[in-house]
């Protein structure tokens, strides 16, 4: 069977702007310098000094007690989902969640799990959904007991959950008896954009990941961080899973370095990608979502194309861009795309949008 390649064609003119997304940043110069640094040593073994920082940097910063290294975000969740659920157990998320869409279902072949998805605007739910969802304890009924939740919603928009809204489900979930998970993939834009401290959004969840291979610019890592005894088990899936690593420290020096210098400056991204946006609706046809974070969503049905067409044609200027479902492109901003590359961008969606009129940039 034959899937569409993620990887654009290389036979294609160069790229001139990356929107495709946050994982395609390239560590800078001072980044790779920080990573030859670093002190290393059997992180297997819980012996590399340099991703013991690291995991004692994200447990602080996100009020949980202890943290894991991790190689990717897709680790993380199905490691938390492994070791927070039974076989059988139902897990209730967005519908859109990543878990859901985006990790061949993991929960199903690995876990064993069964995922409920979830209604609701912008890739979130509140706690009356929750509540709705959650079935009476009879014995045939698949056991709840997990909730997870997206900072930022990916699908959603790159949408952020206001604090007073993940209280809220958190405390429901937590009354029922059902444990709290958050896929903080894009944590940080979402504790950059709401102007809050991370863990103001994470200390009550029961876990929660960090991705340092988005807007955060490292090559590889992710640290999954939860009670003492959540990491302890958890630890265990990582050595079955084989994610158990060695001289780890050489890439959870790129994490630290991140979190020094790359995480205010994901303002940088949202305010691109706030001009991305009011670029694009200046395109006749395009209906552009509002951006909350660097991720910038359009519909091209107005304008009589489809997702997959007008990703073609921007590419074949240089412009890359992804696609969610038949009309709905998405264009990430990132560490690696400054307001000129935005601006043409823009020029090129308008020029290969049919109903656009000629462009200037203003
Ligand atoms: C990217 C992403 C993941 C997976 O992270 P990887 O590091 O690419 O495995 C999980 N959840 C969300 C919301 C994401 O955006």
């Amino acid at each position: 069977m034959a899937y569409a390649p993620v990887r654009p064609d290389r036979s294609l003119p160069p790229v001139r702007v990356n929107l495709f997304s946050d994982t395609q940043t390239r560590p800078s110069a001072a980044m790779k310098a920080a990573m030859m640094q670093a002190e290393l040593g059997d992180e297997q073994a819980g012996d590399d000094p340099t991703v013991m920082a690291l995991c004692e940097r994200m447990a602080a910063l996100t009020g949980q007690q202890a943290a894991m290294f991790l190689p990717s975000g897709t680790m993380c969740n199905q490691i938390a989902i492994l070791t927070h659920t039974r076989p059988g157990d139902e897990i209730l998320a967005h519908e859109s969640a990543h878990i859901v869409a985006s990790e061949g279902g993991g929960p199903g072949a690995l876990a064993r799990a069964v995922v409920l998805g979830l209604h609701g605007e912008r890739g979130m739910f509140d706690a009356a959904t929750l509540k709705a969802a959650l079935r009476e304890k009879r014995r045939n009924a698949p056991p709840q007991t997990l909730v997870a939740v997206e900072q930022t919603s990916n699908a959603g928009g790159g949408s952020v959950w206001p604090v007073d809204l993940l209280a809220e489900v958190l405390t429901t979930a937590h009354d029922c008896g059902l444990r709290i998970h958050m896929d903080g993939a894009r944590l940080m834009n979402a504790a950059v954009a709401a102007g809050v401290e991370a863990r103001a959004m994470t200390a009550g969840c029961d876990s929660v990941w960090l991705d340092f291979t988005k807007g955060l610019g490292a090559p590889l890592g992710a640290v999954l961080c939860g009670s003492a005894d959540f990491i302890d088990a958890a630890w265990r899936w990582k050595q079955r899973l084989g994610g158990s690593l060695r001289q780890a420290g050489i890439c959870a020096a790129a994490c630290l370095y991140a979190l020094d210098h790359n995480v205010d400056r994901l303002a940088e991204d949202h305010a691109n990608a706030r001009r991305l946006a009011a670029g694009l609706a200046q395109v006749p046809g395009l209906r552009v979502e509002t951006p909350e974070t660097n991720l910038v969503f359009f519909d091209t049905a107005g304008a009589g194309l489809t997702a997959d067409a007008l990703a073609e044609q921007a590419r074949s200027r240089g412009v890359l861009v992804s696609t969610m479902g038949a009309h709905r492109v998405r264009a990430c901003t990132h560490i690696d795309v400054d307001a000129a590359g935005v601006d043409l961008a823009v020029q090129v969606v308008a020029e290969v949008t049919p109903a656009g009129a000629p462009f200037t940039i203003c």
